[in-house]
C-alpha cells in the first residue's frame, strides 16, 4: 500500500492547480454573480487535455485514468464547483460512456470533439416524475424506417441549454421495463428538441435545464449499445460520474476549509485572532479531519477503477455520501467563522454554501447512497454485482 501520489499524478495535480489559480480563481466569483457560463474556460480545459483522462490516445485522450481525472476535478472545484462540472459533462458521463458502449463510428465521431470541448455534452436521465426512481421515466422511442422517434421531457439536465450532444435514455419497449430501456446519442440541434433554463440556488456558472422532445427523429446508428441495453449503460455510467462528483465535493470542501482558516487568522475580536478561540479551532479540526477521510475514500474508489475493478458501487457510495455530507459541513463552518461576512456576497463563503448543497442531491441523493450501503451490509441486495 502506498499513500503517496506518483510523480506523474503530482505533475497532473500541479498543472491543474496552476491553471485553476490563473484562469479560474480571478473570475469565478464574478461569473457566478452574473450567472455566466464561461465557454472560453471550458475550451481551454479541453485544449489542456483535462477532459481526456479516461480516453486512450487513439481518440486524442491523455489516458491519465480515474486518479488523474479526480485530481484535476478537485483542483478545479477548489476555485469553482460550477466549472468542475464540465469534466463529467465532457468526459466521464459522455465521451467515456461512448468509449465503453459505442460503435467504432460513434467513437470516431463523438469522442474527439467532446474531449477537446469543440462540442459540449450532457447526459439525460431525470424527468419531472422520475428522479431517484430513474426507471420510472416516461420518455419513449418508437422505431420507424431506420429511425427512432423520441417523445418526452427531461429535467434538471446539466448543460441542457448549451450542449451539442446528449446521451439520453428512453423506453423502446416500456412493457419490458428495465430490459426495454435504450440509450441514444442525440444531437441537440435535431428538429423537435427544445430547451429552457432552470434558475437555481447555486452553481450559477453551470447551466441546468429542461429538454423537451417532440417527435425527435434519431437515426438508428445513434442508438448507444443495442436496443434494451439502456439500463446496463446507465447503471454502468453512474459509478463513473459519481466519482467525478465526489472529487468536486472534496475540492469544494477544501476551498471552504482554506477560506475558514484564512479568516480565522485575519479577523480579530476581543483583542486576538478568532482562530485563538478553541470553539473555532474545534470547527476547523473536525472539518480538516473529515476532508482527509473523504479524500481517502475518493482516492480508493478512483484507484479501484484504475486497477480494473469492474464493480465498486459500494465503495463509490461510501465516498459520494461521505464527501457530500462533509462539503455541506465544511461550507457551514466557513459561514460560521465568517460571522456576518459569511452572509455577504463579498467573501466566497456564501457561494460555497450555495454550491455545497447540490452534492447531497445529484448523482444519487444521500438517502439513495444510504440505501445502497444499508441493503448491501444487511445482505439484502449486493451493491457490487
Ligand atoms: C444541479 C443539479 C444538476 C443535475 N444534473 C443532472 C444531469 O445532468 N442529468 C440528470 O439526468 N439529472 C440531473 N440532476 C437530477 C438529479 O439526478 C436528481 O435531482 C436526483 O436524482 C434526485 O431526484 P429528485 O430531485 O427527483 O428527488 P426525488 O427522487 O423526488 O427525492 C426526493 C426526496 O426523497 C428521497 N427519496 C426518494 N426515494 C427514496 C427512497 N427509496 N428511500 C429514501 N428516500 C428516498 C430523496 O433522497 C430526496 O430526499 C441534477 C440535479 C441538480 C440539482
Amino acid at each position: 500500500m502506498d499513500f503517496e501520489l506518483s510523480k506523474e499524478h503530482r505533475a497532473i495535480r500541479d498543472a491543474a492547480r496552476e491553471f485553476a489559480q490563473k484562469e479560474i480563481a480571478p473570475v469565478a466569483h464574478e461569473h457566478d454573480r452574473n450567472h455566466h457560463f464561461p465557454r472560453d474556460i471550458i475550451s481551454k480545459m479541453g485544449e489542456l487535455g483535462f477532459f481526456g483522462c479516461l480516453i486512450p490516445e487513439e481518440y486524442g485522450g491523455t489516458d491519465y485514468g480515474f486518479m488523474g481525472m479526480v485530481l484535476i476535478t478537485e483542483e478545479v472545484s477548489r476555485f469553482s464547483s460550477s466549472i468542475r462540472g464540465a469534466i463529467n459533462m465532457q468526459c466521464t458521463g459522455t465521451a467515456y460512456n461512448i468509449l465503453k458502449n459505442g460503435s467504432a463510428e460513434q467513437k470516431q465521431k463523438y469522442i474527439p470533439p467532446l474531449i477537446t470541448a469543440e462540442k459540449l455534452g450532457c447526459f439525460a436521465m431525470t424527468e419531472p416524475n422520475a428522479g431517484s426512481d430513474t426507471l420510472s421515466m416516461e420518455t419513449y422511442a418508437t422505431y420507424e424506417n431506420g429511425e427512432y422517434i423520441l417523445n418526452g421531457t427531461k429535467t434538471w439536465i446539466s448543460y441542457a441549454t448549451v450542449a451539442d450532444i446528449t446521451i439520453l435514455y428512453a423506453y423502446t419497449d416500456p412493457d419490458a421495463r428495465a430490459k426495454g430501456l435504450s440509450a441514444f446519442i442525440l444531437e441537440m440541434n435535431s428538429p423537435g428538441v427544445s430547451t429552457s433554463e432552470i434558475d437555481k440556488l447555486g452553481t450559477h456558472s453551470f447551466p441546468s435545464g429542461e429538454i423537451a422532445l417532440n417527435n425527435v427523429r434519431v437515426p438508428q446508428e445513434n442508438l448507444l449499445g443495442g436496443p434494451g441495453e439502456g439500463a446496463r449503460i446507465l447503471f454502468g455510467s453512474l459509478p463513473d460520474t459519481r466519482i467525478g462528483c465526489t472529487a468536486g465535493a472534496v475540492g469544494l470542501a477544501q476551498a471552504c476549509l482554506d477560506e475558514a482558516i484564512k479568516y480565522c487568522k485575519t479577523r480579530t475580536q476581543f483583542g486576538q485572532a478568532i482562530g485563538n478561540f478553541q470553539m473555532n479551532q474545534a470547527l476547523i479540526a473536525d472539518v480538516a479531519m473529515n476532508i482527509e477521510a473523504a479524500r481517502l475514500l475518493l482516492y480508493r474508489a478512483a484507484w479501484q477503477k484504475d486497477q480494473g475493478v469492474k464493480n465498486n458501487v459500494l465503495e463509490t457510495s461510501y465516498a459520494k455520501m461521505f464527501a457530500a455530507n462533509v462539503v455541506v459541513q465544511a461550507a457551514t463552518v466557513a459561514m460560521d467563522v465568517h460571522g456576518a461576512y459569511g452572509y455577504s456576497t463579498e467573501y466566497p463563503a456564501s457561494r460555497y454554501y450555495r454550491d455545497a448543497k447540490m452534492y447531497q442531491i445529484v448523482e444519487g441523493t444521500t438517502n439513495i447512497h444510504r440505501l445502497i450501503i444499508g441493503l448491501d451490509r444487511l445482505g439484502i441486495r449486493k451493491a457490487n454485482r
